[in-house]
């Protein structure tokens, strides 16, 4: 039986033919009686069931026992991602992760260094001509002390001391050297317009930012499965065909986010290696495709395949263990091929725990009905998909700054 303060909100047994037979659930009835019946009608459809009273298609999980949505009308199955039910948490879960990355999308691609233009160098002679060179070195030199003392800053500041001329700045994070100069020249300087000059004639050498469509490969991936999750839990308890189609949606985005992870790492990685770079993401690309035209058969969807199902995108992922030991040797002498690892190898844990949750379905197995709210091994499997995500988008960062600071 189910307990706590939503008993009274759900029908312990499915409703007796005979009263359904007479209720009449039309619309435009003119008596008062029929208006009431029509009312209590709505109110029965939309109450919450148990799992016993189920349709076979919306078996799912034995061991939640309550709180379900059972073939509502299309418009209250929508509305009721505002309400309490087994799925609230599954639906926001990756709702609020879809909005996340949308988010880091809009950030990313605002963040980004601009692409340096190469045409307002034909100006140099001129610029260097009306700016005050002797004015912008004082000026540089007295923002700078209060900025960090890194060696690599010190560097600077000795060469600015000399001559701006001989500046090298290719010692210096291109990212910063931007921002340095963005951030300390407006308050030092009247002129705009020397300051956009400066920017100019000083980051050829430094901005050099490498492409960036891997990356918005994976972001896009990330928001089509968050997306087609959230999606598939609020609208699969519909109806028969579109919990078929809903359920289809959700393995395809699942399996789009584990090949769009491999973009970033295995591009910037391999970027200079075109031949491995073509073969690994022409595997995963070929893998993906195939998991999901896989996913759209029907027997995809049975519970006894969950097992398989999970084991098969576990391998999925599994298979990215190849070319990041790959980088391991090329890039052995980068910091930076040991930092992507670290955060891969915890990208791994957060979605291989996430897989594991989801084929044992822990922790309601041990307390059967206890979870049906909140706590249920699907939730838990999502927040750790949305971890492993935002993982892999940190992890991402660090790849776009290494490629912009050295290019091949
Ligand atoms: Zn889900």
């Amino acid at each position: 039986m189910i307990g706590g303060p939503y008993e009274g909100l759900i029908a312990t047994k499915p409703m007796p033919e005979k009263i359904n037979e007479s209720l009449h659930c039309e619309e435009g009835k003119s008596s008062l009686k029929e208006w009431k019946g029509v009312r209590l009608c709505k109110k029965i459809k939309n109450q919450l069931v148990e799992y016993n009273s189920l349709p076979s298609y919306l078996r799912d999980n034995e061991y939640i026992l309550g709180y379900y949505r059972s073939e509502w009308p299309l418009k209250h199955t929508i509305l009721s991602v505002f309400s309490i039910h087994n799925e609230t948490l599954n639906v926001w879960t990756h709702l609020i992760g879809f909005f996340l990355f949308l988010f880091l999308t809009i950030y990313t691609a605002m963040k980004a260094p601009t692409v340096v233009d190469f045409n307002s160098l034909q100006h140099l002679p001129k610029m260097i001509g009306t700016a005050d060179l002797n004015k912008i070195r004082l000026h540089l030199l007295n923002c700078l002390p209060s900025l960090p003392n890194m060696p690599d800053l010190l560097n600077f500041k000795n060469e600015l001391s000399t001559s701006l001329y001989s500046l090298d700045f290719s010692s210096l994070p291109s990212w910063n050297v931007v921002e340095l100069l963005t951030n300390c020249l407006p308050e030092q300087l009247s002129i705009n317009v020397v300051k956009d000059d400066m920017v100019d004639i000083l980051s050829p050498s430094a901005v050099q930012p490498i492409t960036r469509w891997p990356f918005f490969v994976f972001l896009g991936g990330a928001m089509f499965c968050l997306l087609a999750s959230s999606t598939c839990h609020l609208l699969a308890c519909h109806s028969q065909s579109l919990s078929y189609i809903m359920l289809r949606f959700d393995y395809a985005g699942i399996s789009a986010l584990i090949a769009t992870s491999f973009y970033p790492p295995v591009y910037y990685s391999f970027m200079c290696n075109p031949f491995f770079c073509f073969l690994y993401l022409g595997f995963i690309t070929l893998i993906g495709t195939a998991t999901i035209a896989f996913s759209l058969l029907p027997f995809f969807q049975k519970p006894w395949f969950r097992k398989y199902r999970a084991s098969l995108f576990f391998l999925m992922g599994f298979s990215g263990v190849v070319p990041i030991i790959h980088k391991l040797i090329l890039h052995k002498d980068r910091p930076e091929a040991l930092q992507t690892t670290g955060y891969e190898i915890l990208m791994g844990i957060l979605y291989g725990l996430g897989a594991v949750i989801y084929a044992t379905r822990i922790p309601e197995r041990w307390m059967p009905g206890k979870f049906d709210i909140a706590g249920h091994s699907h939730q838990l499997f999502h927040v750790l998909v949305v971890a492993g995500a935002y993982t892999h988008y940190q992890d991402g960062l660090v790849y776009l700054k290494w490629r912009d600071m050295k290019g091949c």
